[in-house]
C-alpha cells in the first residue's frame, strides 16, 4: 500500500546541509521532514561516523578562498551564522584567533569557527523548536511514484511519500541516485580527537596550513588509478579538547567502499604529524581516531539544484567548505524550492550567477 504523501519537503540526511536547509524551509513556514540514518555501530579502535559534519574543523575564513562568486559570498558566512544563532540559540559559532603554519605568529585575518561539539548537541534542539519533523531511519531506496512524486523506502520497514525530496545525504547520495554527475565523489576522512590537556589549552586558536593538500587531491580524484592518502596538519579547539590532523583517503572510481582500518590510519596520521615541527609534541598525545565519509565535487562547486529528468528531486551536497557554503546557499535553495513565481525565479538566477548550473539541471538521465 502506498504511504500517504508527506506534506512539504522531505530531506534525506541530517548533517550540516540537511539541517540548515530544514531551518531555512521552516523560516518560510514549509513543513519539513528530515530523515537521518541511525548512528553507526561502534567499531574497534576508533569511532566511525556517517556524517562529515561530526568530525569537521568547522573553520570559517572571513576571506574568499578562491576567485569565484561563490567563494566571495561564502566569505560572509559568519554573518549568516550570527543570524542563525539569534534565531535558534547557540550553535557553536565564535570568533577565533588563527595561526597559519609557516607564517607570522598571528594573522590579523577575520576568522571564526563553529565548534562541532556544541553544534552536535544544539542542532537537534533547534530543529525540534523550529518544528522540523525528524525521522531516524536509513533511506534504503528512492522510487519515482506513479503520481508526480517519490516514495522513500526506509530501513525500519516503513515508507514515506513526498512530492519534493532533497538529497543532502553527503557520501550516501550516490547510492540513492546513481545518475548523479561523475564529478560527485567521496573520500574517507579521519582526525584525532584529543582530550583536554595543558598542551592543548595553551593553544586556544586554530593552527592551520596555508593550503590543505586534501583540496588538491580531490581535484585529481578522477585521474587516480589507485588509492591515495595524505595528511594535513591542523589543530582546532573542539568542546573541552581539540581535533588534530586530517587524514584523507581517496579511492579511484565512484564507490565509497568500507572505511580504511583505524589502526593503519592512526599510525599514518601520527607519523606524518610527528614530522612537522609545530605538531611534534602533540602527535604522541593520547586521543581517539574519528572517521567519516565525505562527499566532494572534483570541480570544487557543490551540487545545488533540481536533478535532470527527475521532477521533484533536488541535490544539496558535495561541499568543499560546507561551513562557509551551506549557510549562504540554504536560504537560496529554500526560496527556489518553495517560493514559486518571481521569487523562485530570482533565487534560480542567483544560484546560476554563482556558477551552480541551474539552467541545466544537475545529473545524468539514469534512474536506479
Ligand atoms: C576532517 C574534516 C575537516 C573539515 N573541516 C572543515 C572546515 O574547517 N570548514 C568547512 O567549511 N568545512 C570543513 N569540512 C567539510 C565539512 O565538514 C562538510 O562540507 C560538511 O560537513 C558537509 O555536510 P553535509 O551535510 O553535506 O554532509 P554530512 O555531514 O556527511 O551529512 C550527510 C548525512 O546524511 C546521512 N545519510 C547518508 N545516507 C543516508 C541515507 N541513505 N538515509 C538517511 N540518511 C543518510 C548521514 O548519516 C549524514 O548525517 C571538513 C570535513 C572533514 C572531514
Amino acid at each position: 500500500m502506498t504511504a500517504p504523501a508527506t506534506a512539504g519537503v522531505v530531506i534525506v540526511g541530517g548533517g550540516l546541509a540537511g539541517s540548515l536547509l530544514a531551518l531555512a524551509l521552516r523560516a518560510r513556514d514549509t513543513p519539513v521532514t528530515v530523515v537521518e540514518a541511525p548512528p553507526m555501530a561502534p567499531s574497534g579502535g576508533g569511532a566511525v561516523f556517517s556524517s562529515a559534519t561530526a568530525i569537521s574543523y568547522g573553520a570559517l575564513p572571513g576571506w574568499p578562498l578562491a576567485p569565484t562568486p561563490l567563494a566571495r559570498l561564502a566569505a560572509g558566512a559568519s554573518r549568516h551564522w550570527r543570524r542563525l544563532q539569534t534565531q535558534h540559540g547557540d550553535l557553536g559559532w565564535r570568533r577565533l584567533r588563527l595561526r597559519l603554519q609557516g607564517g607570522p605568529a598571528w594573522w590579523p585575518l577575520p576568522f571564526a569557527q563553529v565548534d562541532t561539539a556544541t553544534l552536535a548537541s544544539r542542532l537537534p534542539v533547534a530543529l525540534e523548536a523550529a518544528g522540523v519533523t525528524h525521522r531516524i531511519a536509513r533511506v534504503e531506496q528512492l522510487l519515482a511514484s506513479a503520481a508526480p512524486g517519490w516514495r522513500l523506502q526506509l530501513g525500519d520497514g516503513t515508507s514515506l511519500a513526498a512530492g519534493q525530496v532533497v538529497l543532502a545525504a553527503g557520501a550516501g547520495c550516490r547510492q540513492l541516485w546513481p545518475g548523479l554527475p561523475d564529478g560527485l565523489r567521496s573520500s574517507w576522512a579521519a582526525v584525532l580527537e584529543l582530550p583536554p590537556s595543558p598542551l592543548i589549552q595553551g593553544r586556544q586558536a586554530a593552527w592551520l596550513p596555508a593550503r590543505f593538500g586534501r583540496v588538491a587531491l580531490e581535484r585529481r580524484a578522477a585521474d587516480l588509478s589507485q588509492p591515495e592518502w595524505l595528511v594535513d596538519g591542523g589543530l582546532v579547539p573542539r568542546g573541552d579538547g581539540a581535533l588534530l590532523g586530517q587524514h584523507t583517503l581517496v579511492r579511484p572510481g565512484l564507490e565509497l567502499g568500507t572505511p580504511p582500518p583505524a589502526g593503519v590510519v592512526e599510525e599514518q596520521l601520527r607519523r606524518c604529524l610527528a614530522d612537522q615541527a609545530w605538531a611534534a609534541a602533540l602527535a604522541p598525545l593520547p586521543g581517539r581516531l574519528l572517521q567519516a565519509p565525505v562527499a566532494f565535487c572534483t570541480q570544487g562547486l557543490p551540487l545545488v539544484g533540481p536533478l535532470a529528468e527527475a521532477p521533484g528531486l533536488w541535490a544539496f551536497t558535495g561541499f568543499s567548505a560546507g561551513f562557509s557554503q551551506v549557510p549562504v546557499l540554504a536560504p537560496l535553495l529554500a526560496q527556489a524550492l518553495v517560493a514559486g513565481g518571481d521569487r523562485a525565479a530570482a533565487a534560480r538566477r542567483r544560484l546560476q550567477q554563482l556558477g551552480l548550473g541551474w539552467s541545466d539541471p544537475v545529473g545524468a538521465d539514469r534512474r536506479p
